[in-house]
């Protein structure tokens, strides 16, 4: 997801998040609940991240898709954990979104990222959209709707905050038109969060911006490539056309010009819950590179432990995934609110993301080369993992954009500052 890359100014209306309706504590749960609640969710993640794994062997190399993996995670209440505390909702942190994808990444790193997208809607979303869409998304998502979000056009790229589907406005609704490259999770999606740019006069790029909750819709749009991908590829991340799509004035998540605004203002819902699927994948690389060398003996070498490669080599991993951890559970832990300075907190939430998913990449190769030759046979789970660490560094922020934005911010240049460069 990408932050605004524009001259043009920001509308003069403050960035206001539309205030819940006065939250009904009575439904809330009281702290020893809530722990209790926490560990059963820690639990089942644990247990469904073993069964994950054992589907992955079997369905990774066909890339079906893990439809039955998300109704384990609905059926469990993995899927409703970012429901407000005053609908009776669990209301989970940032950061303890994070522990969950970590745990569901080490069975299967496509149903970890399908989550991931689902949690980013929920949990960003949360507390920034007017009263009526709020209610219409937690009550679906308590009763086990799943979301998917289609934003990414393919004429946008990663700079998805500059949309090329259209909205026009029709009546009391708008009518949707345009190409969706990546839609992971559609099959399973109950609802989608798609964007598109209003067409209004008035209303410049990036700040026609608009975003859109529906039901999954029955017309006007149609899968036009299926998904097939060389890293995640069970992640069923299809390409769709919307075609006259008509959408409600009501389906519209935030007030007309200040999409870009609430966007940037949770940036970092989006940058640490990718980062926990990349850092979940390499902390499974790592167990399986030091189950596979414990008490392994070869022809030549009595134990393989005892060499000092192997031996230099899990500690580097495990340094690298400690400093992984603590980055991540700091910028979680600390990043509730954007502050006043937005684009210095967008360029912030920027570091974890880029940090761990290219530091994860290492991570993964480093456990290839101590597991040796048997990692590359048909069906391996590091093989696995290692095809799915790759698209770490693709999602957005991706590397160029995020370095861009922690460099500007680091020598005092504004982000939307032109020209861009020099
Ligand atoms: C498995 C998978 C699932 C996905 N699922 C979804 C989904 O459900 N919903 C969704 O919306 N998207 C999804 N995406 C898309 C993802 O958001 C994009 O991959 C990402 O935004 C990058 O876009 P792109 O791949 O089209 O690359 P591009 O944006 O075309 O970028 C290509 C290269 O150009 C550079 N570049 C492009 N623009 C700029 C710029 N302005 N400044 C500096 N450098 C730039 C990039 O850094 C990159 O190196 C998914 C991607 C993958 C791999």
């Amino acid at each position: 997801m990408t932050a605004v890359d524009t001259a043009t100014p920001a509308p003069t209306t403050p960035l206001a998040p539309t205030a819940p309706t006065t939250p009904d504590t009575s439904a809330a749960l009281t702290a020893p609940e809530r722990a209790a609640a926490w560990q059963r969710l820690c639990d089942s993640a644990h247990e469904l991240a073993e069964r994950f794994a054992e589907r992955a062997g079997e369905n990774y190399e066909s890339g079906a898709f893990v439809a039955r993996n998300l109704r384990d995670l609905t059926d469990a209440g993995i899927t409703a954990v970012n429901v407000p505390r005053e609908m009776g909702g669990f209301e989970a942190t940032l950061e303890e979104n994070t522990r969950l994808l970590r745990i569901i990444a080490g069975g299967c790193g496509s149903t970890a990222f399908t989550l991931a997208i689902h949690a980013v809607l929920t949990g960003s979303l949360r507390s920034d959209l007017g009263a009526a869409v709020r209610e219409r998304m937690f009550t679906a998502v308590r009763d086990g709707a799943f979301l998917a979000g289609p934003f990414t056009d393919e004429g946008s790229g990663g700079n998805w905050v500059r949309p090329s589907t259209v909205a026009r406005r029709d009546g009391d609704g708008f009518v949707l038109d345009g190409l969706k490259h990546f839609a992971t999770g559609y099959d399973a999606a109950t609802h989608l969060v798609l964007t598109a740019g209003l067409d209004d006069a008035h209303l410049e790029p990036p700040f026609n911006l608009a975003a859109f909750f529906v039901e999954k819709p029955r017309q006007g749009i149609a899968v036009t490539a299926p998904w097939r991908g060389f890293a995640l590829p069970m992640t069923g991340s299809h390409s769709l056309a919307l075609t006259g799509l008509r959408v409600a004035a009501e389906d519209s998540v935030f007030p007309d010009g200040l999409t870009p605004l609430f966007v940037m203002a949770r940036q970092q819902w989006g940058h640490y819950c990718f980062a926990a699927v990349f850092l979940g994948l390499a902390e499974r690389a790592y167990a399986l590179a030091v189950e596979r060398t414990r008490g392994r003996s070869t022809t030549a070498v009595g134990d393989l432990a005892r060499l000092p490669g192997i031996q230099f080599a899990v500690a580097r991993m495990r340094s690298s995934l400690a400093t992984m951890d603590a980055l991540l559970t700091e910028y979680a832990t600390r990043h509730a609110d954007p502050g006043d300075d937005l684009p210095a907190f967008v360029a912030d939430t920027c570091i974890p993301k880029y940090f761990i998913t290219n530091e994860a990449e290492h991570v993964v190769a480093t456990a290839f080369e101590v597991i040796g030759g048997s990692g590359i046979r048909d069906g391996s789970r590091i093989g696995q993992i290692w095809r799915d660490v790759k698209a770490g560094p693709l999602l957005p922020f991706t590397n160029d954009l995020a370095r861009e934005h922690i460099g500007k911010a680091t020598l005092g240049i504004s982000p939307v500052e032109t020209p861009r460069w020099l």
